[in-house]
């Protein structure tokens, strides 16, 4: 039997991974990389010839595939952080790579179609349009890609599938309980596959009950379906259900 070098063994291997060795020494897999990057970040609204110092700065990093609760009082600027990483709005100073897109310096109609390829939308209001049914609410962000009217369809009738309200595709808002309208919106969310979903409050508006679906699906976009999600809470029950909690306070992450 030939001696084993223990030395030898030890010796780092490349950083590529995919060794199938089954060497037990191998370094170990690499930690999932950064979905969201920020760096000195900082925020400035005016009021009138009055500065709002919203956020000072900030760095984060979002692990891929994680999900993250941010919490923190009113006002300190969780919607402000939230709004920056989905691309809805720009820094003042600071560098922003979400999904490898430099997205502080795009353009803004390359910006708005970054935004619809990668990020999914969830809000407190949950704001669907009242004129149509859920399957047309759902098929919204689909009549900006260049997929024709059946593929939309398919498309539309596996999301209603995800938040189990395929037998309501026919209803309108008001025909829904405030629980099955975030179910809409959040099949509204997928329907383009996004790499990230971003949620402001989600269960802001909803009976215990309801809310605990909600995040029950939450926790299933995260874990069955890999998506990202940056979730903005106030209920400390939402902030259990994610992997990872944030605070911001004072314009700072704590
Ligand atoms: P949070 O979501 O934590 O309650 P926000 O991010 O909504 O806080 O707001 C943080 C601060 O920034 C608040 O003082 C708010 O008034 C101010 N702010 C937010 N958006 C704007 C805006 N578009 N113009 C001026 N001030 C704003
Ligand atoms: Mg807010």
């Amino acid at each position: 039997m030939e001696p084993t070098s223990a030395e030898t063994k030890a010796e780092p291997k490349s950083e590529k991974g995919g060794d199938k060795s089954g060497d037990p020494y191998r370094t170990p897999a690499p930690a999932p990389k950064s979905i969201v990057t920020l760096r000195g970040i900082f925020k400035t609204f005016w009021r009138g010839k009055e500065p709002v110092r919203v956020l000072q700065n900030l760095d984060l990093d979002v692990p891929e595939g994680s999900f993250e609760a941010l919490m923190g009082p009113s006002g300190s600027g969780k919607s402000t952080l939230l709004n920056l990483i989905a691309g809805l709005d720009r820094p003042t100073e600071g560098t922003l790579e979400v999904n490898g897109a430099n997205i502080g310096t795009m353009s803004d109609n390359n910006l708005a179609k970054w935004r619809s390829r990668t990020v999914g939308f969830i809000f407190q209001a949950y704001n669907l349009m009242p004129v149509l049914t859920a399957a047309q609410n759902v098929e919204l962000p689909l009549l900006l890609t260049k997929l024709n009217s059946a593929d939309r369809k398919k498309r539309v009738e596996i999301a209603l599938r995800v938040v189990g309200l395929e037998n309501r595709a026919d209803h309108y808002p008001k025909q829904l309980s405030g629980g099955q309208e975030q179910r809409v919106a959040i099949a509204r969310a997928i329907v383009n596959d996004p790499t990230i979903i971003v949620a402001d409050e989600p269960t802001g508006d909803l009976d215990r009950a309801s809310a605990d679906e909600i995040l029950t699906l939450l926790e299933k976009l995260n874990k069955e379906f890999k998506k990202t999600i940056f979730m903005v809470t106030h209920d400390p029950a939402a902030a259990d259900r994610a992997t990872v909690k944030r605070r911001l306070d004072k314009g700072a992450l704590i």
